[in-house]
């Protein structure tokens, strides 16, 4: 892959958290969020007039492209006071994500309870992902697009997503995407998406709602996130001293300090299991037989009441890679 250049146009896909619930957990309110989002999208827009930029919104339900907007759409009034590109922005943006809030308040009258505060982060993911690939084909070959992800997030991690957003991310490496993460609220740090951030090169940001305000938000967007790829090749990026790279099991969805790997199609258990249930490999466990106390529990499949685990975890894992 090429080096990037100073005159190089960027892409940035802004992925903005728009799940009710979560934000209401939090100290900083949408509104205030979405102001300190605009100025830092007008920002970016302003740095260079080839910049390109996606906005998209999710929430527990759905996946909207918010900008650039729908050809169907009712066109914005003129206003002569505001540069034209940051009206057409900052209106339809606003007006889209009003629009999703009030769908989703209206979808839980009629009587569907929305208390998990989760949201579809892999599908944005890979929206975004694909708004990338399109617009890199149809530009031209001697102007190279760096593109970037920049995910504010707010709902907590959904471990029912976790085999999804890993495929996304990785693919996000293969392209040469960076994801970055604004945590604006959430019981504590997502655990996948500082995966995301680290193994794409982006920085995870937990913003500190409860000082100044919540201007801090806009702070840090402008600070770190506004770089381009050219431009963080000579800043030093606040880095994370501990990051989580816990997976989550495929059996119960559960995050797992210590798990078994299947070592035909990786997935992860969190506890022995005779026959992977994602691609059905029957684990053999001859050799557990010879080195454990007893065999039968072995070959029958309660592994569980094992009385020695680590000597049948080592033979599994001796057998399906031989
Ligand atoms: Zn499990
Ligand atoms: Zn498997």
């Amino acid at each position: 892959m090429s080096e990037p250049l100073e005159s190089d146009p960027s892409l940035l896909v802004v992925i903005l958290d728009v799940n009710g619930w979560a934000w209401t957990q939090s100290p900083l309110t949408i509104d205030n969020a979405l102001q300190q989002m605009i100025i830092f999208i007008n920002a970016y827009l302003a740095l260079k007039p080839e910049n390109k930029l996606v906005v998209l919104a999710s929430n527990k339900r759905e996946c909207k492209c918010l900008y650039p907007a729908d050809r169907n759409q009712a066109p914005i009034e003129r206003d002569i006071r505001i540069y034209e590109q940051f009206r057409v922005v900052d209106a339809t943006v606003l007006s889209g994500v009003q629009a999703m809030l009030s769908d989703a308040a209206a979808t839980m009258i009629e009587g569907e309870e929305d208390e998990e505060g989760q949201t579809l982060m892999s599908r944005a993911l890979s929206k975004a992902l694909c708004h990338i690939h399109r617009v890199e084909a149809e530009s031209s070959a001697a102007v190279k697009v760096w593109s970037r992800i920049l995910v504010i997030s707010a709902a907590d991690d959904s471990p029912r997503e976790y085999i999804a957003l890993m495929n996304t991310i990785f693919a996000a490496q293969r392209m040469g995407v960076l994801i970055d993460i604004c945590k604006v609220s959430g019981k504590s740090d997502s655990v996948f998406l500082q995966q995301a951030a680290e193994i794409t090169g982006g920085n995870y940001l937990k913003v500190d709602t409860t000082r100044g305000g919540g201007e801090s938000m806009l702070q840090t967007l402008m600070f770190t996130c506004l770089a381009d790829h050219y431009t963080r090749e000579v800043l030093v990026s606040p880095t994370s001293e501990t990051i989580d790279f816990r997976a989550t099991c495929f059996c119960h969805k559960r995050i797992v300090d210590i798990g078994f790997v299947c070592s035909v199609c990786l997935s992860i258990f969190c506890e022995l299991t005779p026959v992977c249930s994602t691609c059905q490999t029957k684990f053999s466990f001859r050799v557990a037989r010879a080195d454990s106390a007893a065999p039968h529990q072995a070959v029958n499949g309660s592994l569980k009441q094992s009385p020695k685990p680590a000597a049948a975890t080592a033979a599994m894992s001796t057998l399906t890679l031989s």
